[in-house]
């Protein structure tokens, strides 16, 4: 018998989405315990984190199987959920892990719904890093961490353990790299200032800092390797080194002038390369991970133009530039790590004076690095600037922006993207001083990047993962995760008069206060008093939404109060409006054009001049027929500025694709001043105006309220 599954029937709370979800009928009831079948130690891990979720989980119940078979890909599995029970299979342990973390998704307050799942990773490089030299985290924090990002089923862990703001791995061999080089005095705590970082030899006790022992380091690794996360190590050379050049101030060239501190080490010395040798065997004897990453990034090689050490290793090698020395470096720590078993992982300036031959590279300025690196042959993970640095505000950086990214990049052949092992977004810390502020800034972004490093490209679809996502959210706040909450999608409006302003607001939404702050720095929430407010103008007005349950704010929509329309008294005007056209580069829309007008009744790129580059300005006139509230709305790609009467009503400047921005104004019967800027910086193009008037339906701008 076929049963009909309801249309409106709710998503399934997976992230990420596996690449087949066949939803049956019934669910697995959970009166009794779950009782944990098979899987060896995977088993054991499932039961103590159902336990952790609050599932009971002990004998006699319905049956959860693990099982292992042959010939599923690695970290593959295949989930079935029936009325009676539950199977997970999978060739390796990894997928009987992730069957296991499927699984806890699923499962609902009083079921778990019946399912049949297969499921396998688009990528095996599904990677965070964090960065605790800037700023120190507890083992607890960074195992909190690692159990977060292992729950939507990322595997890598890069630990980013020194760098300028302190040594935070215990090295024996070398002491004061954490006895004095995990702790820095600091004009201001807490806060960054890289010139300010030092790190005194007797310290007094209110430096700041911390380091992980070598227990707590392995303890670590553990815990990750339990959750099937490689954590892969950072020990940055030969740049990002104050602490360490602090400490051993031998590490550094002879050239150092008086009060410059440097941040590389010296290449010319054979004492360096001792030094990082007897630091990476203490970092392999601590992580089994295959990949060691050696930073390479941001190196000042200034003062090896002049150091003497660093210009007869130069000669002797026959290297032409300090590019080139730094590759020396890099290849001779490359074949060492080669030696040992290992492989070397660098940031994309190692591409510079030549790629180590063992080395990956870990794309960031961008993706070319990436791109020259997969073309060379050489394995990449992609974790570039523009769509994965999760210390980047969500205004630059959107979790849908990082749900968008394809770590395969379109100028790649399909054997050179074999190179590409998948992606990683990054949490620098400089500016994060506390848990929370990692938290607000990693997630949800790395909930978004799970799914575009694990789900089938064509699986994805923002819509339906921004649906998952609420569901997401839930067991985040089960979790007291202080995740970034995007502002509901709605635009709060004002109706703007010389006199007053009156908010507009959209209808509630569950669970959310809409708050108004009128200028005097407290907010208050939107109450049907403000209906008659009366709001002098030239302030501004902010609303923005606050979640009860938490205090949780979405971004403020600031309106100025209207400065003031002004109406033109003009009598004797043409129909249409004047169009100035220039060609060239325009970030802004401009507000002045030279030239020869043409006259238009249509605003819209229709009249654009044949360039790549160009800007428009529409001026004129624009007769009201009617007082009342009028909504425009100015839809663009790229920038646009809208003004009526002197005033700027919409204003949509920068370059961004093609979206709209709306307006309300109240206005009195009369012709006002019109001039609408545009420009386009390249590519796509596109833009219109229309207007809601007082009490009618939105439309075009109507040819005969338009005059010059
Ligand atoms: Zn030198």
């Amino acid at each position: 018998m076929l049963f009909a599954l309801q249309a409106s029937a709710p998503p399934l709370p997976l992230v990420p989405l596996p690449a087949s979800v066949h939803r049956d009928q019934g669910a697995l009831r959970l009166g009794r315990p779950l009782t944990i079948v098979g899987g060896g130690k995977e088993g054991k891990t499932l039961a103590e984190g159902l336990k952790a979720d609050g599932v009971s989980v002990g004998k006699g119940g319905a049956k959860v199987t693990l099982k292992h078979v042959d010939g599923l890909p690695a970290e593959g599995y295949r989930l079935k959920v029936a009325a009676d029970g539950a199977t997970i299979e999978a060739t390796t342990d990894a997928g009987l892990f992730y069957g296991g973390q499927t699984l806890r998704q699923l499962i609902g307050k009083d079921e778990i719904p019946a399912v049949t799942i297969e499921d396998a990773p688009r990528f095996g490089w599904r990677g965070m890093l964090l960065d605790v030299s800037r700023h120190f985290r507890t083992v607890a924090d960074v195992e909190r961490i690692i159990d977060l990002n292992a729950r939507q089923k990322m595997n890598v862990f890069h630990w980013h353990l020194t760098d300028d703001g302190g040594w935070r791995m215990e090295t024996k061999a070398y002491p004061d790299l954490t006895t004095r080089g995990a702790w820095r005095s600091y004009p201001v705590k807490g806060k960054w200032d890289y010139a300010g970082i030092t790190f005194p030899a007797q310290r007094k006790g209110d430096e700041y800092g911390g380091f992980y022992s070598k227990s707590e380091i392995k303890a670590v690794v553990a815990y990750a390797a339990k959750r099937h996360v490689t954590v892969v190590p950072e020990i940055e050379m030969p740049g990002h080194e104050q602490a360490a050049l602090q400490c051993y101030p031998w590490l550094g060239c002879d050239n150092i002038p008086a009060g410059r501190k440097p941040n590389a080490f010296c290449p010319g010395k054979e004492t360096t390369f001792v030094f990082l040798q007897k630091v990476l065997d203490e970092t392999m004897g601590l992580f089994p991970s295959k990949f060691i990453h050696v930073g390479g990034d941001e190196v000042d090689k200034g003062l090896w133009h002049t150091c003497p050490r660093c210009q007869s290793r130069m000669k002797s090698e026959g290297l032409k530039d300090v590019d080139e020395l730094q590759s020396y470096l890099i290849r001779r720590m490359d074949k060492y790590l080669a030696s040992k078993g290992r492989r070397l992982l660098g940031w994309d300036e190692i591409l510079e004076g030549g790629l180590a031959p063992g080395a990956t590279v870990m794309s960031w300025r961008g993706i070319q690095g990436g791109i020259a690196a997969a073309k060379e042959g050489k394995d990449v993970v992609m974790s570039p600037t523009t769509h994965l640095y999760f210390d980047y505000s969500y205004d630059s950086i959107p979790t849908s922006l990082v749900y968008s990214y394809d770590p395969i990049p379109k100028e790649l052949s399909a054997e050179e993207a074999k190179h590409v092992l998948g992606a990683q977004g990054n949490v620098w810390t400089e500016w994060l001083a506390d848990e929370a502020d990692i938290e607000r800034m990693a997630y949800p972004r790395a909930a978004a990047l799970a799914e575009a490093t694990w789900t089938p490209l064509d699986r994805k679809s923002w819509p339906d993962f921004s649906a998952r996502l609420g569901l997401l959210m839930g067991s985040l706040d089960r979790l007291a995760v202080k995740y970034h909450v995007d502002a509901p999608n709605i635009s709060p409006s004002l109706f703007l008069t010389d006199e007053y302003a009156k908010p507009n607001p959209p209808s509630p939404i569950a669970g959310w206060q809409l708050m108004l702050d009128t200028g005097k720095g407290t907010a208050s929430p939107l109450t049907s008093t403000y209906d008659t407010m009366m709001v002098p103008p030239g302030v501004k007005l902010s609303l923005f939404y606050k979640r009860d349950s938490d205090g949780a704010v979405s971004p403020m929509t600031t309106v100025q109060t209207s400065t003031g329309m002004r109406r033109a008294d003009i009598e004797g005007l043409d129909s249409g409006l004047n169009l100035w056209t220039a060609t060239g580069s325009f970030s802004k829309a401009p507000t002045s054009l030279r030239g020869k007008a043409t006259v238009v009744t249509e605003i819209s790129v229709a009249s654009k001049p044949a360039a790549e580059k160009y800007a428009l300005r529409f001026a004129g006139f624009i007769r009201l027929p009617e007082t009342g509230a009028y909504v425009f709305t100015v839809r663009s790609d790229d920038g646009s500025i809208l003004k009526i009467g002197g005033v700027p009503l919409v204003e949509h400047d920068g370059e961004h694709a093609a979206t709209g921005k709306t307006a309300t104004v109240w206005a009195k019967v009369g012709v006002y001043p019109f001039d609408l800027g545009y420009f386009d910086a390249g590519g796509a193009n596109s833009l219109s105006v229309t207007v809601t008037p007082p009490g009618g339906k939105e439309g075009p701008i109507p040819v005969s309220w338009l005059w010059h």
